[in-house]
């Protein structure tokens, strides 16, 4: 049976989209478009310290900008705590996941995407740890995460990237699924609201291409279908680095203050992409007969200051 193609935007408002974001949300929406789709909106708002108040309706005004729309309503992960807690509950009820008590900063940062170069691998510390423990440490006063049990590293293949087959065992281990906090991690939610939102297709950045085993871990766990899955290369400054403040202003507000226009944009986008020859302005909808996931590039894309002029930037 084949499903209606969506593809999800999923932004965290833990700052502000730049550049190196638009990109991908780009590629998902024409994907997602030129399989007769569309894309979900869901804004990953579970990371309570680290959210930006404003950072989620300036999402929102920057995908309307650059000219991207979805179907139905945007989707807040912090409504949606009763699901993933359910999900939490049928991975203990299998024995699936284990109480840790481990004070570190992975648990502590276990709530966002993981991006390249921010996590640790877990040393199985509390892994002779069953559910049941659950209770006795609770009765001691004791804070605890759950942690799923990693038995094996689902090799997949990427619609982009190709055959992937990271090993779990040196990069994470055993991964945080509830934070000790008493919300949910990264991992798990994006499971169960990519299952729940009807995705099909997931394209984000490369640098999360460690989480995708994992997620397949998860949706088979929790009998739910795993979607497709296109990682694209980030876009980095010319020092080679993610993007980021020293690299100058690429904030989409920035820009959009800037009074460039987001056909500007969207054409230097479409250019790094391969789908035209110049970068010269279009709009996300003029593109779709030019899409095609395998013209990217497979090298990250360089964003140079003469580039962003060449938009009327800086
Ligand atoms: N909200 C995540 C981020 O900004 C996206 C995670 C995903 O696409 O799975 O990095
Ligand atoms: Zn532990």
């Amino acid at each position: 049976m084949s499903r209606t193609p969506f593809g999800r935007l999923a932004p965290s408002p833990t700052g502000a989209q730049h550049v190196g974001n638009a990109r991908t949300y780009l590629v998902a929406w024409l994907s997602a478009r030129s399989q007769g789709g569309s894309v979900r909106l869901r804004i990953e708002d579970i990371d309570s310290p680290r959210i930006k108040p404003g950072a989620a309706e300036q999402a929102l005004e920057d995908l309307r900008w650059l000219g991207l729309d979805w179907t139905g309503e945007p989707v807040m992960q912090t409504t949606r705590l009763a699901e993933y807690e359910s999900a939490l509950e049928a991975l203990k009820a299998r024995e699936l996941v284990y109480p840790c008590t481990c004070t570190r900063s992975d648990i502590a940062s276990a709530a966002s995407a993981p991006h390249a170069g921010e996590e640790l691998t877990y040393p199985g510390t509390c892994s002779h740890r069953c559910v049941a423990d659950a209770l006795t440490l609770a009765g001691e006063g004791k804070s605890f995460a759950w942690r799923f049990r990693v038995k094996e590293s689902p090799a997949f293949t990427d619609l982009f990237a190709g055959d992937q087959r990271v090993d779990l065992n040196q990069v994470g281990g055993d991964f945080v699924v509830w934070k000790s906090a008493g919300t949910p991690a990264y991992q798990l939610a994006v499971v169960v609201d990519d299952a729940e939102m009807g995705v099909t297709e997931v394209i984000r950045g490369d640098d999360l291409i460690p989480s995708t085993p994992r997620q397949l871990l998860l949706y088979s766990a929790l009998g739910l279908t795993a979607p497709r899955f296109a990682h694209i290369p980030l876009v980095v400054g010319e020092d080679g680095r993610r993007l980021a403040k020293r690299h100058g202003d690429s904030r989409l507000s920035a820009l959009r203050d800037a009074d460039v226009k987001p056909e500007a944009l969207v054409g230097l986008l479409a250019w790094s992409c391969g789908w035209l020859d110049r970068p010269e302005a279009t709009s996300a909808r003029e593109l779709l007969p030019h899409f095609r996931l395998s013209a990217i590039p497979k090298e990250q894309f360089v964003l140079s200051p003469e580039l962003l002029r060449g938009i009327g930037y800086g």
